[in-house]
This record gives C-alpha cells, structure tokens and sequence, in this order.
C-alpha cells in the first residue's frame, strides 16, 4: 500500500511541486495548509486538509486520519523584508507552529521529518562559498526563525529519537514544465516573478534594491536551484529517513545550491535574453536584512543522496518561468 507523507504548506510554491514529485513517486501527500500564502487550487496530487499548524487538536485529527509515515515541513512565512518589519509574525508563524507540529507528529508516532530550512540561517561570509558547516549567523528574523527550528529538531531528536533531514534552500525558480503548478505570490516579492512582471507591464519596473555591495557589478549575488529539482532532493531525503540511513535521534543537514553565484543584474539580463524582451529596471536603496552574497555548493547533497541538479541552469529556470507566468497563476 502506498505510503502516506504530510505535507505543510503543500498549497505553496515549493511545497505544491514537491506533492507532485512525492505522487509520480509512489506516495500520497497529504496536505495541510492555512491557505494564508497558497492557493487550494495548487492542491492537485492528494488529499487537502485545510488547518493551522498552531491547532493543535486539528493537526491531532489529521494525524489520526491519514496515519502518515513521515512529515515534509514546508508551511513558513518567508520573506526577509516583512521578518525585519514584524519579527513577531515569524517567531510565532513559524517557531511556535513548528514547534506545534513537531509535539503533534511525535503524539502519533511519527519520528521522520524533512524540514525547509534556508541559507538565510547563515548571514554574510566575507563572500566565501557556504557549505554544511559554515556558522550559522542570520541577518534577519526569518534565518533566525528558520535556525531555531533546525535547533529545535535536533533538541527533539536527543530527548525522542526524531530523524530528521533538514535541507538549507538557496533561491528557488522555475515551475514544473507541464505547467500544472507554479510560482504564485500575492503580493509577489521574488526576483524572478517581479522580473517577468515588469516584462509584461504588470509593472512599470523591476527595481533593484541595491547597487552599491561589494560585488563586480554592486549587486545581490544569489545560488539559484529550480524548483523541481530542489523537490526531486525532497524525494531523495524522504527515502533517506525510511530506509533508516538517519539513526534514531539523528539529524543531516544537506545544502541545496548549485555553487553558482548569479548579481540581480545578471539575472535580469539572462532574463531580457531569454524571453527576448527588455526589461524596464530602475534602481533603489539596499533591502533592509539582504546579504550581500549566498552560494553554495551541492557536494553532500549530490554524495550521499545522489542529487542531480541537472535543470538548475538560469535559462532553463527563466524559460518554465515565463512559460507559467503566461499560462499560469491561480485566482483565489
Ligand atoms: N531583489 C531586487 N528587487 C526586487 C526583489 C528582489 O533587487 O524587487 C533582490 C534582493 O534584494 C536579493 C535578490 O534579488 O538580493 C533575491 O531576492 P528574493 O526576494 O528573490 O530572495 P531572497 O534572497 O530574499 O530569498
């Protein structure tokens, strides 16, 4: 019989694609989602549960009813200008739900987890590729928010044999090539998306925050990884817990970068280039929290999983893009 995963956050971007990966690999996602950031109709490849991971008798009758095998945490608030605006929104929306979910997943028996953690855990390093090991040090209160999560997994793990696989994201893009889901935020604050958007004059403009960094060009240097890549690891870590390669209590931190770094400038570039369209830019002051450059490389993930981020290239990332944004999106 297949086996069932939880999936938070399974009605937003990543986690939407990675129910799709989870189905064409013989799992139900179920998902669980407050609907606060996505969309019901991104919900296509298992069952919907609509719920706050702060309901805690909620989360107990999901748990119940779908007896999942496993828990693949997706469900955050991310954005790294409103985190520095409304810290609170984000140590309770996503400490104290984790926190909640985590306590609900170990009342039913279920000890493997796959948590969405993010490079933002890791601050400014002088520029030097990031790997595993590197100190996490966050500018913001969504790294700090996301740091204390990976602690709390661990902490959970020493006092009841939680496994855990905890992935650091770099900047993910690009949409499922079928064009079934994609990439749909309201308002969006992404730099792919807003690009595409000002191509297409749903903007008047993409506005560059910063241009004075100490870069080549003065930009935001970012490691961008495509979407379905990034959830094709998912699947690999997923497997990873089952098939017990992560001991009772034991956790493994696997970094999903490409080691390619790409300015905001460069990534609007290949942009007009790729859709063969100007791109109306104009320039602003720096974001508050933004650090200055975030790549890593993939070596662990590719070692130990057998990772392939084949798809992750900007071209092939700006293309599924931009073919989902002129076909896609979701109305609410
Ligand atoms: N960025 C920008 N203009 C925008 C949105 C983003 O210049 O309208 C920059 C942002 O400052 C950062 C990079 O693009 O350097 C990626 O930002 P995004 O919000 O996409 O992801 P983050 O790195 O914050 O996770």
């Amino acid at each position: 019989m297949a086996q069932t995963v939880l999936v938070t956050g399974g009605a937003g971007y990543i986690g939407s694609h990675a129910c799709k990966a989870l189905r064409d690999a013989g799992f139900v996602p179920v998902t669980y989602d407050n609907l606060c950031t996505g969309w019901q109709q991104a919900v296509k490849f298992g069952p919907f549960e609509q719920g706050d991971l702060l309901d805690r008798a909620r989360l107990d009758e999901v748990f119940a009813r779908h007896k999942p095998v496993a828990v693949m945490h997706f469900a955050a608030l991310s954005q790294v200008g409103e985190a520095m605006a409304q810290p609170g929104k984000y140590w309770r929306g996503n400490v104290s739900a984790s926190l909640s979910l985590i306590e609900a997943a170990l009342a039913a028996g279920v000890r493997d987890f796959v948590f969405s953690s993010t490079c933002a855990t890791y601050g400014d390093h002088d520029g030097v590729v990031l790997d595993e090991n590197t100190p996490q040090l966050p500018l913001n209160a969504y790294g700090a928010s996301k740091r204390a999560i990976e602690d709390m997994l661990k902490d959970f793990g020493a006092s009841d044999g939680l496994r855990s696989v905890i992935f650091r994201y770099f900047n993910v893009a690009g949409a499922d090539p079928d064009g079934e889901v994609g990439e749909f935020h309201q308002p969006e604050t992404h730099l792919v998306p807003l690009i595409l958007d000002a191509i297409d004059g749903k903007r008047p403009a993409l506005t560059i925050h910063g241009t004075d960094y100490p870069t080549p060009d003065g930009t935001c240097i970012r490691d961008y990884v495509h979407v379905m890549d990034l959830v094709d690891a998912h699947v690999l870590g997923l497997r990873h817990l089952l098939d017990g390669k992560v001991a009772a209590g034991g956790h493994e931190v696997f970094c999903l970068g490409t080691g390619n770094g790409f300015s905001v400038r460069e990534v609007i570039d290949q942009s007009g280039h790729v859709t063969n369209r100007p791109v109306p830019v104009s320039e602003g002051p720096r974001r508050a929290g933004d650090a200055v450059k975030l790549v890593s490389g993939s070596e662990k993930a590719v070692a130990v999983l057998g990772w392939n981020p084949a798809r992750s290239t900007m071209p092939q990332m700006i293309r599924d893009a931009w073919r989902w944004h002129q076909n896609g999106g979701y109305d609410g």
